[in-house]
C-alpha cells in the first residue's frame, strides 16, 4: 500500500481527496496547521471510509504543523523512512487562498505559499520523494472574454495570491529541468471547486467571513445572512453577471487520483492541466439552480462590481481529459444539492 502525503489534507479540497485516496487503497499521511480547517474533518474522513479501530493505524495519520517549519517537514519524511514506509508522493494543497487577504498581506502569502513550498520540496529532495501533484489555480491566467482558456493561454495573475501560485509552478518547472532524472510533477489548475461529499459529512467551512459565492450562498439560504449581493449586473455576459467554471469537489478529488496514478506509472514528467468542466455558468444561473433544486427561497440584489473580478473564466479541459482519462461526472444540480445537504447537516451539528 503506497503512502501519500497530503499537505492541507483537512481543508475543503484536501479532505475530499483524502476520502478518495483511502477508497483507492492508498495509505495517507496528512499535514495541516488547522489555520483554515478543523480536526473534526479527520473524524468525518474516517467515518465516510468506515475506518474503525480495527483498521491498521497507518492507513491514515495526521500531523498538526506548519509547512513553514522545515524541521517539522523533515521529521515526517524521516519517520516514514524509519518505519520502512517512505512517502511515495505528495499532494500539496497547504496554503492560503484568499485573493482579498493576499492584497492586504502579500508577505504572509509569499511566506506561506512560496517559502512553505520550497521547504516541502527540500524535504522531498532530501528523502528522495519524486512525485508531486500541486494545487494551482485558474487565477494565474490573464482574463479573456468568452474564450476557453487552454494551458497555453496567456498568464497574468492580478493578485498576490495568483502570483504565488504561478511562482510555485515556475519553481517546479525549474526543478524538473535541473534534475533530468525522474521527477514527476503535475500542476492541476483548478477552476471553481464547489459542492460537498454526498454523505453531507464533509464540505466547505472556511474560518471567518467567507468571500466565495457558494459558502455565502449557503449562509443566505440558511438565513444566517439576510440576502446575497451579486457583484455587478452589467458585465458583458449573457445575463450581465459573471461566468465561472464550477466543478464538483468530488470530481476534483477524482482528478487527483487519476493524476497520482498517472505520475506513479510514468517516467519523468512536468505538466500543467486545467481542471474544470468546460461549461460556464453565470452567478444568476447558479442562484436560480440552487433555489430550484433545493426548493428554497432567498433574496438577492445587485451591487457594484467587486474589485479585481473578471467577467468570464472557463476551462478548456481537453488536455486533462485525454491525459488523465478522467471526466467530471457531476453537474451544477449535484453541486447545489450536495452543498446544501452538507450545510443542513453541519448546521444541525453546531446548533
Ligand atoms: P482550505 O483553506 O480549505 O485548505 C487548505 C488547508 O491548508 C487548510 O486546512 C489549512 O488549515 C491548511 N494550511 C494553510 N496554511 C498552512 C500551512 N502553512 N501549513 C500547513 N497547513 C496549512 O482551501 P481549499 O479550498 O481546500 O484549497 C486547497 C488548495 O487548493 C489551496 O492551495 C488553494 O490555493 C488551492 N485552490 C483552491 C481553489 C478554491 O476555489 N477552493 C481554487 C484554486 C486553487
Ligand atoms: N459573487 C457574487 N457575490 C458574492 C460572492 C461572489 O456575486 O457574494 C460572484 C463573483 O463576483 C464571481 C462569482 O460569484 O463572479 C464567483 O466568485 P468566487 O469568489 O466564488 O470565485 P472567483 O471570483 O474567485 O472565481
Amino acid at each position: 500500500m503506497k503512502k501519500i502525503l497530503v499537505t492541507g489534507g483537512l481543508g475543503f479540497i484536501g479532505s475530499h481527496i483524502c476520502v478518495s485516496l483511502i477508497e483507492q487503497n492508498y495509505s495517507i499521511c496528512i499535514i495541516d496547521s488547522l489555520i483554515n480547517s478543523e480536526e473534526d474533518n479527520l473524524l468525518s474522513i474516517k467515518k465516510i471510509c468506515n475506518l474503525s479501530n480495527n483498521f491498521p493505524k497507518d492507513r491514515i495519520t495526521f500531523f498538526k504543523g506548519d509547512i513553514k517549519d522545515k524541521r517539522f517537514l523533515m521529521n515526517i519524511f524521516e519517520k516514514a523512512v524509519d518505519e520502512q514506509k517512505p512517502i511515495e508522493a505528495v499532494i500539496h494543497l497547504a496554503g492560503l487562498k484568499s485573493v482579498n487577504e493576499s492584497i492586504e498581506e502579500p508577505l504572509t502569502y509569499w511566506e506561506t505559499n512560496v517559502v512553505g513550498t520550497i521547504n516541502l520540496l527540500e524535504a522531498m529532495q532530501n528523502y528522495n520523494c519524486k512525485n508531486i501533484v500541486f494545487s494551482s489555480s485558474a487565477t494565474i491566467y490573464k482574463p479573456i472574454l468568452n474564450e476557453l482558456v487552454t494551458e497555453n493561454s496567456d498568464l497574468g495573475p492580478i493578485s498576490p495570491y495568483g502570483t504565488t501560485k504561478l511562482t510555485i509552478e515556475k519553481i517546479l518547472e525549474d526543478l524538473s529541468k535541473s534534475q533530468q532524472n525522474d521527477l514527476k510533477i503535475i500542476n492541476l489548475r483548478y477552476f471553481n471547486p464547489v459542492g460537498a461529499h454526498f454523505s453531507g459529512l464533509l464540505g466547505e467551512n472556511p474560518k471567518g467571513r467567507p468571500n466565495n459565492l457558494f459558502p455565502i450562498l449557503l449562509k443566505v439560504a440558511s438565513g444566517e445572512y439576510e440576502k446575497l449581493s451579486i457583484f455587478g449586473a452589467d458585465w458583458p455576459t449573457r445575463d450581465g453577471t459573471c461566468i465561472r467554471d464550477y466543478i464538483h469537489v468530488m470530481d476534483l478529488a477524482e482528478a487527483h487520483i487519476s493524476a497520482l496514478n498517472f505520475i506513479l506509472n510514468s517516467s519523468s514528467i512536468f505538466i500543467n492541466l486545467n481542471i474544470g468542466t468546460g461549461n460556464g455558468k453565470s452567478v444568476l444561473e447558479v442562484v436560480e439552480t440552487f433555489k430550484k433544486v433545493n426548493k428554497c427561497q432567498f433574496e438577492y440584489s445587485y451591487v457594484s462590481r467587486r474589485n479585481g473580478d473578471i467577467p468570464y473564466l472557463v476551462a478548456d479541459n481537453r488536455l486533462a481529459l485525454s491525459t488523465l482519462h478522467w471526466r467530471p461526472q457531476r453537474n451544477l444540480n449535484d453541486m447545489c444539492i450536495d452543498a446544501w445537504r452538507w450545510k443542513i447537516r453541519s448546521k444541525s451539528k453546531f446548533t
